[in-house]
């Protein structure tokens, strides 16, 4: 049994990236329906303010903390992560094991060709790997009974879900009941990654928890007000939390 971290009113499970790829692995044959999301300083801003998103984050079966805005406020309560466990760094673990254990994997999100360049290229690089369901994250609301019947038909075992946050987690939540699917995961920006549309910091940045200062290098517009802004306010509210005291820390609301 894992343990589990309670940052922000919300449970995060300490696993290492391998034994996280194993759970779900299990999971995938475990005759139950999971959904496991991935927790960074941005999505907490988000459900600072947003108490559905916040409601749908602790409905999740597992919740893996994700950057170092995470590792650090978890430091203030003298807790660390074993590993900082993201959708990203995932994927090509999950890809290994899905390959081996004829694991099929759905992808939905992202720009048009995106996500099937991603599956093309794991494809070519872990043997056997089936990827039976690829679809774009730009489909208008009347085409999502014809996606989630595809998912199922295809026999998706595991749906990662690209649709950015909150979007992609209010996505898996809404719909989970219909999605005949073991393990739904909600993977941020994953396919334009693994695409080669959006280059990945190099893994000496990733280590030094500076992944977000390259991607806002990358994209400024779009990010420095997630970024810049978002990071002091996580920071604030962290630090606050810990100033009045409280050891497990938790939003206002709950
Ligand atoms: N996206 C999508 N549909 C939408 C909005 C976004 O498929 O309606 C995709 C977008 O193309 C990108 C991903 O969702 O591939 C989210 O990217 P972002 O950089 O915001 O993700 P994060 O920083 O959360 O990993």
């Amino acid at each position: 049994m894992a343990t589990t971290v309670p940052l922000f009113g919300l449970n995060l499970t300490d696993h290492t990236l391998s034994e996280a790829a194993e759970y779900v692995a299990a999971c995938v044959r475990g005759g139950g329906e999971q959904t496991i999301n991935f927790v960074n300083a941005h999505c907490v801003n988000i459900a600072a303010k947003d108490k559905n998103y916040f409601a749908v984050l602790r409905a999740s079966n597992v919740l893996y903390a994700d950057g170092i805005g995470m590792r650090l406020t978890a430091r203030m309560t003298s807790v660390s992560f074993r590993d900082n466990v993201n959708g990203t760094d995932l994927f090509p673990c999950l890809c290994r094991l899905a390959a081996q254990r004829n694991i099929r994997i759905g992808l939905l999100g992202a720009e048009p060709g995106v996500a099937r360049l991603a599956a093309d290229n794991m494809k070519s690089q872990y043997n056997g790997l089936s990827i039976p369901f690829v679809q774009d994250g730009y489909f208008a609301e009347n085409n999502i009974d014809g996606i989630l019947e595809s998912i199922n038909v295809a026999g998706v075992d595991l749906l990662l879900v690209a649709l950015g946050v909150p979007k992609q987690e209010l996505f898996i939540h809404r719909f989970r009941q219909q999605l005949n699917v073991p393990v739904a995961m909600g993977v941020g920006a994953l396919f334009d990654f693994y695409s080669g549309r959006v280059c990945r910091a190099p893994a000496w940045i990733r280590r030094a928890g500076m992944e977000w200062f390259f991607r806002l290098l990358l994209e400024p517009q779009r990010l420095a007000s997630r970024y810049l802004f978002g990071n002091v306010m996580f920071l604030g509210r962290a630090l606050v939390r810990r100033i009045q005291g409280r050891h497990v820390l938790q939003f206002k609301s709950l």
